[in-house]
């Protein structure tokens, strides 16, 4: 986009704001942003997190790796590049969703600090929850729900992180929760309880663990 462009685009205030969307809702919005090894459990847990969340009439919506894949980015590939673009996109979509007032959960192995900055950059500092799920690489190959480990060892899959592509673990995530100590729904309890301590929704503290 050249310069001309841009000066010809101009914001256009609404009538319905950001404010009033999240009075109708009673929720805060904001990103549970989970990040983690492929098969540590982001989809399983963010899935969990969204169903429980959804019985509390909360409004949500689960953005997922694959899913996304099929649809709104599925001209990107895997390498280091595309992967930045496919979590750009990802975090302007939730940026949106959280205009929308929504709860957004992401379950995207976003293996790179940058990238995951650029994401929590889009919005407000408190808008954004890093979750790492954490399990040792050992355990993700033992479940490999999708038989990726194995064909990434056997040089059927390049650029597979953890195996030829690198995982930077979060340094300070708001929530860190190791899947081999914790049961799924223990892993719930955790995030649910967050979310009320911290006034994201309102609810009684009998989530904690
Ligand atoms: P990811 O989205 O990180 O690639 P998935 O959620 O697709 O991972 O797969 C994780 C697998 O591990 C699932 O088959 C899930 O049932 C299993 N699993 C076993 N214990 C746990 C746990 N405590 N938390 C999350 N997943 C678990």
């Amino acid at each position: 986009m050249n310069n001309k462009t841009d000066e010809n685009i101009v914001w256009h205030k609404q009538t319905v704001e950001k404010e009033d969307r999240v009075r109708l809702l009673s929720q805060k919005p904001s990103i549970l942003w989970f990040t983690g090894l492929s098969a540590s459990g982001k989809s399983t847990i963010a899935n969990a997190v969204e169903a429980e969340l959804f019985r509390m009439q909360r409004k949500t919506y689960l953005l997922d790796g694959d899913n996304v894949r099929h649809g709104l980015n599925k001209d990107l590939g895997f390498s280091e590049m595309n992967r930045v673009e496919n979590i750009r996109r990802v975090g302007e979509v939730s940026k949106l969703f959280v205009d929308a007032g929504l709860i957004v959960l992401t379950a995207f192995i976003s293996p790179f600090k940058s990238d995951r900055q650029i994401a929590s950059s889009l919005v407000k500092y408190d808008e954004f929850i890093e979750i790492f799920i954490d399990t040792p690489i050992s355990i993700c190959e033992q479940r490999d729900p999708k038989g990726l480990y194995k064909k990434a060892r056997e040089g059927g899959l390049k650029n597979f992180t953890g195996i030829d592509s690198p995982y930077e673990e979060p340094e300070n995530p708001q929530i860190h929760i190791r899947t081999d100590k914790h049961s799924i729904q223990e892993c719930v309890d955790i995030i649910i309880n967050y979310l009320i301590k911290f006034g994201y929704i309102e609810g009684n503290l009998e989530y904690a663990i």
